[in-house]
Formats: structure tokens, C-alpha cells, sequence
């Protein structure tokens, strides 16, 4: 792993490494961080629909070891079935049921029944910025959530809901803020722009163990 990191370090600073997914040609460097390995001992029918797939190696750092393909959690349904690290699916979990359920029945007074999924596995930098260090979207350890809907069919968005309606607002700050607990990384519309219209929930491992919410 090291000799990789080292390898792949040299590379990027060489300019020799081409991140794919993106008409700009553009650069990274990677950290080689991955969801960890014991975290995928959950069966997917525990989680709701969800399955094995194939491993992902595109060769240039973007990779996802113990693939799945999740269409929904419980019974949230994915508006697009997400590829992940196998590692994403219990914190998806328990934040619907312990905390997107219950804000959701405290600020609405009913259940989510589907999530808009913007991305999930994608070979790409961060936020896709050339030069930027490689995303966790190319491990497969991060997922982008735009919008919740409920049983009446009202769907309350990260763009409008941010700073909408006090129940929305009050809502998507709560699901947002909790994240923080289950995910190591979690940025939404007050961390930057490009964040104003989802949830960008990941795993990242951080040397020094911290998360980072904003
Ligand atoms: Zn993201």
C-alpha cells in the first residue's frame, strides 16, 4: 500500500497521472484510502436491495474492492441504484433509520419512501477541480444526496430546502448534522458551492481519525 501511495505520488507529480471521468484532462494525487475491510461483513439483503457486483480497477487509482450496487435502504428507495464501497452500506443504514426517519416524522409527521441519489462511485477529483486530490467518489466510499421525498410525494431538496420552509431547514440540518456521527466526512451547502445542492456523505480515513462536517 505504501510503495502504491509512494508510486502513485510520483506520478501525479510528474503529471503523468490522468483522472478519468472528465472532458479536462486533470490530475490527482491519492491518499489510497478505502472504506475498511472488516466493514463489509453485512449481508446486502440486510440492508434492503442490494447486491454484489463486480469489483471496479480502472488501472489509475480509482478502484472499489468488495463493489455493491444498493437500490434501496430498508424502505428508502435510491432514485439510481449507487455503486459503493460494501463499507457505505451500514452507516446508510443506521443514519435512515436513526436519523432521517425520525427528523423526517418530527419536521413532517411522515416517513421518507426514496432519496435522489446525484452520485455515488465516480472517477473524478475532489469536486472536480484539476490538480485536486483524488475524490472518495473514486473509491467508492462516498455517496451525494439531493433531495428526500416523503410518503404524500413531497420531495424536500438540499438547493431549496437549505434555506426554505423552517421544517425543511430544520429537517435537512438535523439529517446533516447527524451524518457527522456514521460518516467521517459530511459537507453540504455551508461548506462551498459546489455542495449547495446535496449532501456529500463519505468514508474517508483520515490519519489522525477526525471527521470533518460542514
Ligand atoms: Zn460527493
Amino acid at each position: 500500500m505504501v510503495q502504491l501511495r509512494n508510486l502513485l505520488a510520483i506520478l501525479a507529480a510528474a503529471g503523468l497521472l490522468v483522472a478519468c471521468g472528465s472532458s479536462d484532462k486533470s490530475y490527482f494525487e491519492t491518499e489510497g484510502l478505502r472504506a475498511p475491510e472488516g466493514s463489509c461483513s453485512v449481508k446486502p439483503s440486510r440492508i434492503g436491495q442490494a447486491s454484489k457486483i463486480d469489483n471496479i480497477d480502472e488501472g489509475n487509482g480509482c478502484e472499489v474492492r468488495n463493489a455493491w450496487s444498493i437500490q434501496s435502504i430498508g424502505p428508502v428507495a435510491f432514485s439510481q441504484p449507487a455503486t459503493v464501497n460494501c463499507g457505505m452500506a451500514e452507516p446508510l443504514r443506521e443514519w435512515m433509520e436513526g436519523t432521517v426517519q425520525p427528523s423526517a416524522q418530527r419536521s413532517f409527521g411522515e416517513r421518507v419512501v426514496s432519496v435522489d441519489v446525484a452520485a455515488s462511485y465516480a472517477c473524478r477529483p475532489r469536486n472536480n477541480v484539476r490538480g485536486a486530490k483524488m475524490s472518495e467518489h473514486g473509491y467508492g466510499n462516498a455517496i451525494d444526496i439531493a433531495a428526500f421525498t416523503l410518503e404524500s410525494g413531497r420531495k424536500v431538496t438540499v438547493l431549496e430546502g437549505w434555506r426554505g420552509a423552517s421544517s425543511e431547514r430544520n429537517f435537512l440540518r438535523t439529517v446533516h448534522d447527524n451524518a457527522c456521527g456514521e460518516f467521517h466526512t459530511v459537507l453540504g451547502p455551508n461548506s462551498d458551492s459546489s455542495h449547495r445542492d446535496h449532501l456529500h456523505l463519505d468514508l474517508q480515513n483520515r490519519k489522525s481519525g477526525n471527521s470533518y462536517c460542514r
